[in-house]
């Protein structure tokens, strides 16, 4: 299984990554806990990741972009992958295209979590991280609809997109979407 989840910050990314790679046996591959693994390790990758993460800017695609590509050559990656945070711009997508048709296998689906606007504050702001504080959420959902928002056209284009609702307990949240992309797959 090759799969990338998309949506908006707040959507539970994070969490039914986990979950999804538990179940289908994938490493789970998250860029912004990469980028903070970096920062905590006081990498200069991370250094420079940080200016961005604390604005709630994209960090550049030059630096994610190889960082990715390093991950993806990885063993653990060869049979299977779920990218959680990754491509976050059309431009990631097309590049990671290029990646996989490299190594010649194709993406399995793109999962959306789909949450409306006010959903997506409450939960922000009552999660607490560091780049949660109120001005910063304006900015990553603003980033999130004029930059990340238009991959799921092309996804969709691709007919590889697989949309659910991301409200409700965590639990049901993962088995919609096993059941939505066995479906999908099948
Ligand atoms: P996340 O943990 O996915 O919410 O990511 C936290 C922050 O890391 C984002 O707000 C960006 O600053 C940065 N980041 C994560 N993934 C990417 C990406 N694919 N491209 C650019 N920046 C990213």
């Amino acid at each position: 299984m090759r799969l990338i989840l998309v949506g908006p910050p707040g959507a539970g990314k994070g969490t039914q990554a986990v979950h999804l790679a538990e179940h289908y046996q994938i490493p789970h591959i998250s860029t912004g806990d990469i980028f903070r693994a970096n920062l905590q390790n006081g990498t200069a990758l991370g250094l420079k990741a940080k200016s961005y993460m604390d604005k709630g800017e994209l960090v550049p695609d030059s630096l994610t972009n190889e960082m990715v590509k390093d991950r993806l050559a990885k063993d653990d990656a060869k049979s299977g992958f779920l990218l959680d945070g990754f491509p976050r711009n059309v431009s990631q997508a097309e590049v990671l295209n290029a990646m996989l048709a490299e190594s010649g296998v194709l993406l399995d689906a793109a999962l959306e979590l789909s949450l409306d606007n006010e959903e997506i504050v409450k939960r922000l702001s009552i999660r607490g991280r560091d780049d949660d504080r109120e001005e910063i959420i304006r900015r990553r959902l603003e980033v999130y609809s004029e930059q990340t928002a238009p991959i799921i056209s092309f996804y969709r284009d691709a007919n590889l997109l697989v949309t659910i609702a991301a409200t409700g307990e965590i639990s049901d949240i993962t088995a919609a979407a096993i059941a939505a992309l066995s479906k999908k797959l099948s």
